[in-house]
């Protein structure tokens, strides 16, 4: 029988930790946890994003601010807001929504977050903390982090013996997803564009990770039987099925066919994706136990 992760459902749980975590700090110390989320321009879907981030913020009992800028918004006023909320002592997390709009530049902001609040792990500090193995010190970026929640969760804290793949490099999500496997001593590769035969080099795989960006490109005969596959592919592809011009979400995982041969699988929508707010709240209240030299709940 082949386990379909239920996202939604590991993400709530992470959501009552944190709101726990949340009342304790507060009763103990004073200190109310603190998000501040900036949103640049007027795209759609970086709106949706940014009220779902703030209600749940609201939901865990942060304090939550959202900072909504128009597309015309300068590089010099955009980090000016950065540098007013990293000496803000009621925020303990900071969040850029990306992509910007152009011509602002992301990485000098990114880059300008205090590393105690960048919540989205995203800080050269923070990659670098987990690139050396400090997992106790930094903040993680959201997905990946996200991801290791499942992997603990199929096969514990450690993954001794366990041949890693995962499918894509990029710094949000493929490197700090291998680190974070290395760091539980599984053995990782890390694949993507240029590698040589990926169905032979994802067969190898016991965990299987997908973040590539392609409707359904890994296929059943690339999965070993028994592996634990994870999608974090977001792919709008058309659906005229569901009627003409509709579409709909796939992963980079062929569902159907991958869960035949997987033991454990996430689907898309309702899998990886649903983490991704969950631990950027965890991120959020780590900061605040830190800041307020605190030893952040597990
Ligand atoms: P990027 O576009 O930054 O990286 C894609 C990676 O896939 C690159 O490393 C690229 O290789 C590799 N790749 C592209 N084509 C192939 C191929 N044919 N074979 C092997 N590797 C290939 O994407 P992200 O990492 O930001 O995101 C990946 C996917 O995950 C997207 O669908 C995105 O929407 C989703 N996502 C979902 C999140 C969530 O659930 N909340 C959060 C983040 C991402 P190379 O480096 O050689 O170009």
């Amino acid at each position: 029988m082949t386990t379909v992760i239920d996202g939604k459902a590991v993400a709530a749980s992470v959501i009552e930790t944190v709101k726990s975590a949340t009342r304790t700090l507060e009763s103990e110390t004073g200190v109310r946890a603190g998000l501040a989320v900036v949103i640049v321009g007027d795209d759609p879907a970086s709106h949706a994003y940014v009220s779902s981030k703030s209600k749940m913020a609201k939901e865990c009992g942060f304090l939550s601010i959202q900072h909504t800028l128009p597309n015309e918004t300068s590089q010099q006023d955009l980090a000016k807001l950065v540098a007013d909320l990293n000496a803000d002592p009621e925020i303990h997390g900071i969040l850029v929504q990306l992509p910007l709009p152009k011509p602002l530049q992301s990485e000098p902001i990114i880059q300008s977050v205090l590393p105690e609040k960048d919540v989205d792990g995203l800080h050269v500090v923070n990659a670098g903390k987990l690139a050396t193995g400090d997992l106790e010190g930094g903040l993680v970026s959201c997905t990946p982090a996200g991801a290791m929640v499942f992997v603990r969760r199929t096969y514990g804290e450690d993954l001794s013996g366990l041949n890693a793949v995962v499918v894509g490099r990029s710094n949000l999500f493929g490197k700090p997803m291998s680190a974070l496997l290395l760091a539980a001593n599984a053995t990782v590769t890390t694949a993507h564009s240029r590698t040589k035969d990926l169905p032979a080099v994802c067969r190898d795989a016991d965990i299987l990770v997908a973040a590539v960006g392609r409707p359904e490109m890994i296929k059943a005969d690339w999965v070993k039987p028994g592996a634990m596959v994870i999608d974090v592919g977001i792919n709008r592809v058309p659906a005229p099925e569901r009627g003409e011009g509709k579409t709909k979400l796939v992963g980079d995982v062929a569902f159907e066919e991958c869960a035949k041969i997987a033991s454990v699988i996430t689907p898309v929508p309702g899998g990886v994706g649903p983490m991704t707010i969950a631990m950027l709240m965890a991120n959020t209240i780590i900061a605040a136990y830190r800041k307020a030299g605190r030893k952040p709940p597990k």
